[in-house]
């Protein structure tokens, strides 16, 4: 049985290769019928926060990144907050100690790092002297106050393991130092809790980023320890997802911007879109083919065909992507889910009032093939809610558009328009088509540029006739009008 986790550590805002992260495993255990274990690696008492542990459900939630067993949802190997497991490290800790899997060590940092220095030696971390102390040079640590950190005691030998993306992997074990367990007021430390819980929730299968590899050879280290002990029943299989690199080709890091998972929700992608994206770094369903649904990746994925190499993190790429996938979605969908967004922007009252829907159903099918964030329906559909008093239009647009030109164009629709007998969109068309293309010679875009403005206040806007009769004849000649002002 697959068994893989999600296992993030509550510090900071969830960012995109946290979410890859867990998009893989969750791929990879739904693809093999297994079960997913979510716990929460809160054990980091100055970082943790509140607002990030809440955010990271958020955002697993958003994303539709579902569970079976762990916070929340409860199961057999609970508790699911590492916070709360303190006496089960306690009691692992104790059993490796007394085994002698482990050293007490009494050196201050600065201690080994003199020692490196004298010594010339390029391996960083400690250098074993407490490895083999005798009862009175323990003794004499002791009565100088000094409190001890548990050491495990790395074997002799190699490392080696086989890693689902990156293939046979050796360390040798004299470049991997003794490491430090727990802190000495007893705290246990991510080496000794992480493999631990690993071990209890039997996890089968550990996905995680690269970032954690220097890590692997340690905890197979300790593995072997607590199998022997009958904590563990195996090792479990690693697999090590690549980096992600942001621009310049830097590793994407939590300072930049574009790294915040729950910032590309706000900024109005969908989360089949985000999900899509998150799934080609470092993956592809094939050659030639970049959009697919998550079922699609579900019943494609296998986790030999994650690409070693780092990915590269593409806000185009993103951006397409999504744009992609709301054309998959059905108006009334986009309608729905741009809702929110309206709302938040005061496009729309809250609740919606009836007429606000009504207007929304009618001028929503004008907008949902041209969005590519649900975010953008606020800026294209805003002219068409807002007052009289309140419209204003994109200066920079309006400097453009409304020149000497353009509101010569605008001057001269407004009798053709006033004139007209039925404001429909064919109307409002062929007047417009008549006198400004036909009648001054204009090309279109010339033409129908300078009223778009003044209309919608953009350049950017839905198809400009359906606007009009959406907006009605009042309020359309009243913006003509005032452009000319
Ligand atoms: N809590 C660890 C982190 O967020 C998890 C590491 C792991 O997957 O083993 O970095």
């Amino acid at each position: 049985d697959v068994r893989v986790r999600f296992c993030p550590s509550p510090t900071g805002s969830p960012h995109v290769g946290l979410a890859r992260t867990a998009l893989f495993n969750w791929a990879f255990a739904r693809h093999h019928g297994g079960t997913i274990v979510f716990r929460m690696e809160d054990t980091d008492k100055e970082r943790n926060t509140q607002e990030s542990y809440d955010a990271i459900l958020e955002l697993w939630r958003w994303l539709g990144l579902t569970w079976d067993e762990g916070i929340e949802v409860g199961g057999p190997h609970g508790p699911y907050k590492q916070s709360e497991r303190g006496e089960i490290y306690a009691d692992a800790l104790a059993r490796l100690r007394d085994s002698s899997f482990t050293y007490e060590c009494f050196c201050t940092n600065d201690e080994v790092d003199a020692r490196r220095k004298a010594s010339g030696s390029k391996i960083m971390g400690y250098d074993g002297f407490c490895r083999e102390l005798s009862a009175d040079q323990r003794a004499a640590f002791e009565a100088e106050g000094r409190r001890p950190i548990v050491r495990f005691r790395m074997p002799d030998g190699s490392i080696t393991w086989t890693d689902l993306v990156r293939g046979d992997i050796t360390f040798e074990t004299e470049n991997v130092p003794d490491y430090a367990l727990c802190r000495a007021n007893g705290d246990p430390l991510y080496t000794l809790v992480n493999p631990v819980d690993d071990a209890l929730m039997e996890i089968t299968h550990v996905l995680r980023g690269e970032d954690l590899l220097s890590s692997t050879p340690r905890q197979i280290a300790l593995y072997g320890a607590l199998v022997e002990l009958g904590i563990a029943k195996t090792t479990p299989l690693f697999g090590h997802l690549p980096y992600v690199m942001g621009q310049g080709n830097k590793k994407l890091s939590k300072r930049d911007p574009e790294a915040h998972a729950l910032a590309y929700r706000d900024q109005g992608f969908i989360p089949e879109g985000l999900l899509n994206y998150l799934a080609l770094l470092g993956w592809a369903i094939s050659g030639d083919r970049d959009i697919f649904t998550m079922d699609e990746m579900v019943e494609a994925f296998d986790i030999g065909d994650v690409n070693p190499n780092p990915a590269r993190f593409d806000l185009k790429k993103a951006d397409a992507i999504n744009a992609s996938h709301m054309r998959l979605l059905s108006v009334e969908d986009i309608t729905h889910r741009a809702l929110p967004f309206l709302k938040a922007a005061g496009v729309v009252s809250d609740p919606v009032s009836d007429a606000d829907a009504k207007l929304l159903e009618l001028a929503m099918p004008l907008v949902a093939e041209r969005i590519n964030k649900l975010t953008e329906a606020v800026d294209m559909l805003g002219f068409l809610f807002v007052d009289e008093a309140e419209f204003a239009l994109d200066p920079a647009d309006a400097e453009k558009l409304l020149n000497d030109d353009g509101r010569a164009v605008v001057a001269r629709s407004i009798p053709r328009l006033e004139a007209l007998r039925e404001w429909s969109t064919a109307a409002i068309q062929e007047a417009l088509q008549s006198e400004l293309v036909d009648g001054m010679g204009l090309k279109p875009r010339v033409a129908f540029g300078p009223i778009r403005v003044a209309i919608t206040g953009r350049r950017v806007s839905p198809p400009l006739f359906e606007s009009m009769e959406l907006l009605g004849r009042e309020r359309s000649l009243s913006r003509l009008q005032s452009a000319l002002a």
